[in-house]
């Protein structure tokens, strides 16, 4: 049976790693309808909104999506669609599993960690005013049942997937009543929902240390949203980069996934984007909708491509010299 999925094929180097992650896909086997979708700036000018109502109705049908990078104007212009899209369908978790690659040589080795980022409040809401003329207000919003119900997928998650423990950053020492109802929510829900699952807390600073001097003590890292964002770019650094980190945002009933990279203006264009962490992300929802099959194939296929090592079958990022397309074609051949 084909599954019905919303696609956004999204800004910059978007289009290209989606054409590339739509050839392996098909590659693969994976029986799935797209429906492409307008949102972002290129939207605007057809729908007058970056974000259009055909596209918010389309995924409030289907439930779930595979999306390419949206860019945000920095310091002025529209707010983030990424941000209104995440809020808009409830989507609470983003789940960015970040491991070491075969083949992919970095500093670190046997990196296998899961970054567990609240998504829908937050510092990142992006709530600002002008007080008076040179003093801006940013408000954070957090809420018991918005650190609830993250903490409580996270321990899900981790007692589901096997893995042994979970960690929490904060700053609750400054942020004493914000992080510190997110700490009060999380030891709550560790204790109906954790059973068997180590649980800890660490100030971020100290945290973002140890990660970087040893990330193998780490398994799932608890964030609230605008850390989590920071925390995800900074464990993409240790496996290989931004090339290689898959993401899912997630909320009770749909889900939208992407990878965790942004639209990459520096290289859009240019063909040499690595298409491999909206592959990965793309696997990740083939594995949530049940298509198991495929998703395995892909996953040996990249695994099978990266060991190899062959620069030519390779992105830049990763060391090689292929172009977009020529490393998906290398995927699709292992298939
Ligand atoms: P970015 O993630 O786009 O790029 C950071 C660096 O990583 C750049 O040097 C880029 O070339 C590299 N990179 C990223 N993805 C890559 C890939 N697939 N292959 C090879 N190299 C890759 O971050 P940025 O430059 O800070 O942001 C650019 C735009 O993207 C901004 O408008 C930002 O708001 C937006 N953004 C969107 C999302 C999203 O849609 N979920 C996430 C992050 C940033």
């Amino acid at each position: 049976m084909a599954y019905t999925v919303c696609l956004i094929p999204g800004d910059g180097i978007g289009p290209a790693i989606m054409e590339a992650t739509k050839l392996v896909l098909s590659a693969a086997g994976a029986d799935i309808d797209w429906i492409e979708l307008p949102a972002g700036a290129g939207a605007a000018e057809e729908y007058g909104d970056v974000l259009p109502q055909k596209t918010i109705e389309a995924i409030d049908h289907y439930r779930i999506a595979l999306k390419g990078p949206l860019t945000t104007p920095i310091g002025k212009g529209f707010g983030s669609v990424n941000v209104r899209l995440r809020k808009t369908f409830n989507l609470y978790v983003a789940v960015r599993p970040v491991r070491s690659m075969p083949g992919i040589r970095t500093r670190y080795e046997n990196v296998e960690l899961v970054v567990m980022r609240e998504n829908t409040e937050g510092l990142y809401s992006g709530l600002e005013h002008e007080i008076v003329p040179g003093v801006i207000e940013t408000l954070r919003i957090t809420t018991q049942a918005g650190c609830e119900r993250i903490a409580k997928y996270a321990f899900n998650y981790a007692k589901e997937r096997e893995r042994r423990k979970v960690t929490l950053f904060h700053k609750a020492n400054i942020m004493k009543m914000a992080d510190g109802l997110f700490i009060e929510c999380a030891r709550r829900m560790h204790e109906l929902y954790g059973q068997g699952i180590d649980y800890e807390e660490l100030i971020i600073d100290n945290g973002c240390m140890q990660i970087v001097r040893d990330p193998g003590r780490f398994d799932v890292l608890l964030l609230e949203n605008f850390n989590g964002d920071i925390v995800s770019d900074l464990c993409a650094g240790l496996v290989g980069g931004l090339g290689v980190v898959p993401g899912a945002n997630i909320g009770d009933d749909c889900a939208i996934f992407e990878a965790v990279h942004g639209s990459a203006p520096d290289i859009a264009g240019k063909g040499i984007a690595n298409p491999l962490a909206l592959i990965m992300s793309a696997v990740m929802m083939l594995n949530h909708i049940g298509e198991t099959e495929p998703a395995e194939k892909i996953k040996n296929a990249y695994d099978a491509v990266l060991g190899e090592g062959n620069p030519a079958e390779l992105t830049g990022d990763i060391g090689g010299t292929a172009k977009t397309m020529e490393f998906a074609e290398a995927l699709a051949r292992r298939m």
